[in-house]
């Protein structure tokens, strides 16, 4: 777990404004919504390395708020805790133990903090007072060898062997689909500088076709062209790129399984190439639980063979595949994640695509259609989730994919979102496959003391008042991390917990994170921390630790609200943040942490533009399908004009990110299209538009899973 700075920073205020200027406390002059330094973050990259940590017994909870015993936790031994809770008179009377198990059950009342324990306690029993919410409870027969000696435990909840109904599971490796698009946009061709060796990729016919354009004794390239450039299309890019993957995979990895899914008009489930594949084409496309099932069988019926067979072989079906029609991306991907359930849990699935689904399950051309495709995504995201599978999404430069709808499946399940070139898919490809899954069905509690709780959570994910944050998170990598805000809670809510704010002088944090880890062991991870306190912010300011923390939990919020169309809100977050930072924090900090901060603004620079951009672009849309209305621009209106106008003159620090790709030149299918200019120019401002979209979803995608590794 990490913290912003070394003092939780407790700020007094009520519950809500009063009206009638009521006398407010002096620390109300700042804004309820203004960042402060109470940031901390769980991050995942040490799962691996702290299963070597493992505590043996199990976990021993509090009574009543589940926290864990952890070695920042107080026991006493039944005399001290004599000595120190109970007055003399006011001992219970000793009585037989299974009297006072009765005694508890008949008058359930819930435990109460700082309330003594009236139960008989033994010699050997320990008494632990929870630092997070004042109850006593007694911990029979209770060794102190039990305690954790660190503050960062793992215990094991089930093994391996006890959860897998087959034993082979166990062994098995993880299995990793390739979901290639192979429709008619395929065939679209990039222009790349240089000579480029490309030693397959057109299919017979396309060599026909392709021939009267390249020269004898030359490199592929067109009439009036530069003889330093040739032309690839997008599906040579993909095949050279998985090329290079399945031989580097076969080397290193030679027990994986590996099984390719191409789609157009239908499903073409190759498999590991070794045997007749599967094809899945008209009303089939359209039903969930078989399309699901064909994947589940084809798993093993037509993947029998890991890569170090299959490798060679796969590349030639690969070489030999024809474009054509339409994309029935949504079928063909719940077919591969039925396919990936056949490996242990982490396996992947890679989705490859430059175009918009439009036939199948998921298809999105129609205005009835995308209403549904969001809900079809979401379910295939939480199917793939329960099996341990990430889905990564690699979308290639071209036209629009709406993202924002096939996005979702690579940030609920921990994939990569990508947006490329072509030319630039081999080298995101090895990134992908780098990525590992650590954890898979991961559930994350994370615990505040009583007197405080989780500041701008969604209410779903709250418990206890806002004191425990509780989310299912399903897969993480190495790369995930969570940040949280908290505060103390207002003076009534105080008042209620009986805590006194001037006697916290710190406060414990816990984190509790249950996972299957990549052997297939249920295990729960502990992490604890204690941090002073101060009513003094400055204090807090001055003892930053982490400005990174600071940083990630700015953009992640940022972005996840502009993720959710909420665009408004993102940008103001990311103004108070960038003021915020800039004004009480770098005063503060090293040179190195200044770098942070710089990289830090430069990001939040690129996310406040894309947001403002297609919030005014949908604005702009909505007036022209309805009749005008009186304009009202806001304050915050004028400012991202101001930071829209600053992004265009600053094209360096944006990147290409979020500018329009230029439109590419095809052969195939639209070679002999002689569309009038003006349409075509509005095909072209369609396209323009769409692809813009995608490259801003990427850029919040990327933003809202981003870590502290500035
Ligand atoms: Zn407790």
């Amino acid at each position: 777990m990490n913290k912003a700075s070394n003092f939780a920073y407790l700020r007094r205020k009520k519950a809500a404004p009063l009206p009638g200027g009521q006398q407010a406390f002096l620390s109300d002059i700042r804004q309820p919504e203004q960042p402060d330094t109470n940031v901390i973050s769980v991050r995942f990259n040490t799962l691996k390395a702290a299963e070597d940590n493992l505590q043996m017994g199990d976990a021993i909870f509090c009574k009543n708020c589940r926290s864990c015993v952890s070695s920042l936790s107080q026991l006493f031994s039944k005399a001290d805790y004599q000595e120190k809770f109970m007055k003399e008179d006011n001992k219970p009377e000793e009585k037989a133990g299974e009297e006072s198990k009765e005694e508890q059950k008949s008058n359930e009342k819930p435990p109460q903090a700082g309330q003594a324990i009236t139960t008989v306690i033994t010699d050997t029993d320990k008494i632990w007072v929870c630092e997070f919410c004042g109850v006593h409870n007694v911990l029979n027969n209770f060794d102190l060898e039990e305690i954790p000696k660190t503050d960062d435990v793992i215990y094991m909840i089930r093994s391996a062997e006890s959860l897998y109904k087959n034993p082979t599971d166990l062994t098995s490796d993880m299995t990793c689909i390739f979901c290639i698009d192979n429709s008619g946009s395929m065939s679209v061709t990039t222009e790349v500088k240089g000579k480029h060796d490309i030693k397959h990729g057109l299919s017979a016919e396309e060599y026909e076709m392709l021939k009267q354009f390249i020269e004898y004794g030359a490199d592929q390239h067109l009439p009036n062209q530069k003889k330093d450039t040739t032309f690839i299309t997008r599906k040579q890019c993909v095949l050279a790129a998985i090329e290079s993957q399945l031989l580097e995979m076969k080397n290193e990895f030679p027990n994986r399984w590996v099984g390719l899914v191409t789609f157009d008009n239908e499903v073409n489930i190759v498999g590991d190439g070794q045997q007749v594949p599967e094809i899945v084409a008209g009303d089939k496309l359209y039903k969930y639980d078989i399309l699901h099932q064909i994947g589940v069988d084809n798993g093993y019926k037509l993947i029998s063979t890991t890569v170090k067979e299959s490798a060679e072989t796969l590349i030639k079906k690969f070489e030999q595949l024809k474009e054509s029609g339409k994309t029935a991306l949504g079928p063909a991907l719940l077919i591969s994640i039925g396919l990936a359930s056949k490996g242990k849990h982490g396996s992947k699935v890679i989705l490859c695509t430059d175009g918009l689904a439009n036939i199948g399950l998921g298809e999105m051309d129609t205005p009835e259609g995308l209403a549904k495709a969001d809900e079809f995504f979401t379910s295939l995201a939480n199917l793939a989730k329960e099996n341990g599978i990430s889905i990564s999404v690699i979308s290639i430069k071209g036209e629009g994919c709406k993202l924002d709808v096939i996005g979702k499946l690579a940030d609920l399940t921990s994939g990569s979102l990508l947006r490329v070139d072509p030319e630039q898919i081999t080298s995101e490809f090895a990134n992908i496959m780098k990525e590992e899954v650590v954890g898979t069905q991961v559930e994350v509690k994370v615990k505040l003391h009583q007197g405080l709780k989780f500041r701008n959570e969604q209410e779903e994910h709250l418990k206890e008042r806002g004191s425990l944050f509780q989310k299912m998170v399903g897969n993480v990598t190495a790369k995930t991390e969570l940040t949280f805000e908290y505060e103390l809670r207002p003076d009534e809510e105080l008042m209620e917990f009986g805590v006194d704010p001037d006697k916290l002088k710190s406060v414990p944090f816990q984190a509790q994170i249950l996972y299957n880890s990549t052997y297939g062991d249920r295990l729960m991870r502990v992490i604890s921390m204690k941090l002073d306190t101060t009513h003094n912010l400055q204090e807090a300011e001055k003892n930053v630790m982490n400005v990174n923390v600071l940083a990630t939990r700015a953009l992640q919020q940022q972005a996840h609200f502009a993720a959710g169309g909420l665009y408004h809100q993102s940008e103001e977050v990311g103004q108070s943040w960038d003021v915020y930072l800039g004004k009480n924090i770098a005063q503060n900090v090293n040179a190195r942490d200044g770098d942070v901060l710089n990289k830090y603004k430069s990001k939040n620079y690129s996310l406040q533009s894309a947001s403002s951009n297609r919030r005014t672009k949908l604005e702009s849309r909505s007036r022209e399908q309805q009749p005008p209305k009186p304009e009202s621009q806001g304050v915050f209106g004028k400012v991202m004009g101001f930071f829209s106008k600053k992004s265009n003159s600053n094209e360096a620090e944006q990147g290409d990110r979020i500018q329009a790709s230029q439109p590419q030149m095809a052969f195939g299918g639209g070679m002999n299209y002689q569309a009038p200019s003006q349409i075509s120019a509005v095909i072209e401002k369609k396209e323009e538009e769409a692809e813009e979209d995608d490259c801003e979803y990427a850029l919040f995608h990327d933003a809202k899973n981003c870590n502290s590794d500035f």
